[in-house]
């Protein structure tokens, strides 16, 4: 039986508003598999605004292991990845003349992605595999190139994604009326170098963004990664009958709607003198403590220890003192897991302030925050506060977070780095493999230019 054709908003049948397809505009399908997440998107780029046709995910369900595991993940990438792709070429642009390349679903003729993208690098091996075999399958059977991208430089590039999706939307909106130069300007935001606080269950990372291809890590995790140390902190900190009401292992989200129930607007918090400070709780009755990281008194202040984050600490003090007091209650639960928060997230604002101490930060107007734990509010108050504590006022140093759509684990992002190093006229070669470690720093093995499998057109 013939299917009916689903028409989108943007691609309305009547007539005169019906799109030309130009060549200047550029068609992805994107994949991730990196970790758990299997996520599928399509994405058109013209000029420098994008359109997200289709951006879904499907997690696999760990909740049994407490957090990710590895043949859990790639068990359910196997089930859902090419039910997500079929489901997603169902969201191709609709083609109206004869002269494109076309594909024809369920009876509609849609038009064919112009390239496909997946993520090569980094991440669990063998999931990364499942992505990286269908994206060739595709790009074979399309005849189109393929791109192999790096996760983390896609983490890094996300806020010029969301710019460019706003520039659409807004127009589209009739809310302003842009003008092309301006248009540009505003969609190449933010500009290079800025800086980058990548926060999420598998990273902890500042990074200075200084082109497409060359990023900086500046700081990154000896140990485990921030969101981690959060989810193991929420397991013990959660009261068990709150911590039953779990529908995924993102426990650090759990964690926060349980530490500020009320979704505070304004929050009891004064940035410390010494970012070594011991977290006492205030009220005298209890008798443990949390101490900063690095709060010995031989790395008190160290330089040497700005490059590094560590969290393992953090957990372990959370945990002695659960062990310690197992009939805590409630109220003292929460007053622990704020205290936990607190003390991780200045651990991340003290690299930041280092950071931007450095002769070559001058430049740096933006700092970006992504990743899961970037959704907590809790974070957003202690880094803006100790960044206009320090000077550094929302004027001289912007902080955005973009949307948790984007900055977890999606396949958009996926797709805007697939665009990106395509119009650099960069391709992946079909014999590439997938990298579980991939550095993007190009000081490091080359970074994401430094892998095999390359190859540039003459631009
Ligand atoms: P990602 O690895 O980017 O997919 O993000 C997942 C991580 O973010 C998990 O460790 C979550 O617990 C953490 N996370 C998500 N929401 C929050 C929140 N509101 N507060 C703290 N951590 C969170
Ligand atoms: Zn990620």
């Amino acid at each position: 039986m013939r299917s009916i054709c689903h028409f989108t908003k943007r691609f309305p049948t009547s007539l005169p508003f019906r799109r030309k397809w130009s060549s200047q505009r550029l068609l992805t399908l994107a994949i991730e598999t990196s970790c758990d997440d299997t996520s599928v998107a399509i994405l058109e780029k013209k000029n420098n605004s994008a359109i997200i046709h289709f951006n879904e995910k499907v997690t696999s369900d760990n909740r049994s292991y407490g957090g990710v595991h590895p043949l859990v993940a790639v068990e359910s990438h196997q089930r859902n990845l090419a039910t997500l792709v079929n489901k997603a070429m169902q969201s191709l642009p609709v083609v109206y003349s004869q002269d494109i390349k076309m594909l024809h679903v369920e009876g509609c003729r849609r038009h064919k992605p112009d390239f496909v993208t997946v993520t090569r690098g980094p991440g669990i091996r063998a999931a990364l595999i499942t992505g990286l075999e269908m994206a060739k399958g595709l790009s074979v059977a399309w005849q189109v190139p393929l791109l192999g991208v790096n996760h983390m430089q896609a983490h890094a590039l996300t806020p010029r994604l969301v710019n460019a999706l706003a520039v659409d939307t807004l127009r589209d909106e009739g809310l302003v009326q842009i003008s092309p130069d301006k248009k540009s300007i505003a969609a190449s935001r933010p500009e290079f170098p800025f800086l980058s606080l990548l926060v999420s269950g598998g990273h902890t990372m500042l990074v200075h963004s200084r082109s497409l291809c060359d990023h900086e890590i500046i700081a990154s995790t000896t140990d485990i990664a921030i969101g981690d140390m959060i989810d193991k902190c929420a397991r013990v900190i959660l009261p068990p009958a709150y911590l039953d009401t779990a529908k995924d292992v993102m426990y650090g989200k759990l964690l926060e709607e349980f530490v500020f129930p009320n979704k505070l607007s304004t929050y009891d918090y004064a940035p410390p003198s010494s970012f070594t400070r011991t977290r006492i709780p205030s009220d005298l009755a209890y008798d443990w403590v949390i101490s900063a990281p690095y709060s010995n008194p031989g790395d008190r202040g160290s330089i040497a220890y700005a490059g590094s984050f560590t969290y393992s600490g953090i957990d372990s003090s959370v945990r002695r003192v659960v062990k310690k007091r197992p009939d805590m209650g409630d109220e003292e639960r929460r007053i622990l897991g704020k205290a936990a928060m607190e003390v991780a997230f200045e651990h991340l604002a003290s690299r930041v302030l280092f950071a931007l101490g450095r002769p070559d930060m001058k430049d740096i107007k933006t700092l970006v925050v992504s990743g899961g734990v970037a959704s907590n509010r809790y974070l957003k108050e202690v880094l803006r506060r100790n960044l206009d504590d320090k000077g550094y006022s929302p004027d001289r140093l912007e902080l955005a977070f973009p949307p948790p759509e984007y900055c977890t684990d999606n396949a958009a992002m996926i797709a805007w780095t697939g665009m990106e190093m395509y119009e650099a006229g960069w391709r992946t070669k079909l014999d590439a493999l997938v990298e579980r470690r991939w550095p993007i720093d190009p000081r490091a093995d080359g970074g994401i230019l430094g892998l095999d499998g390359w190859e540039r057109l003459n631009t």
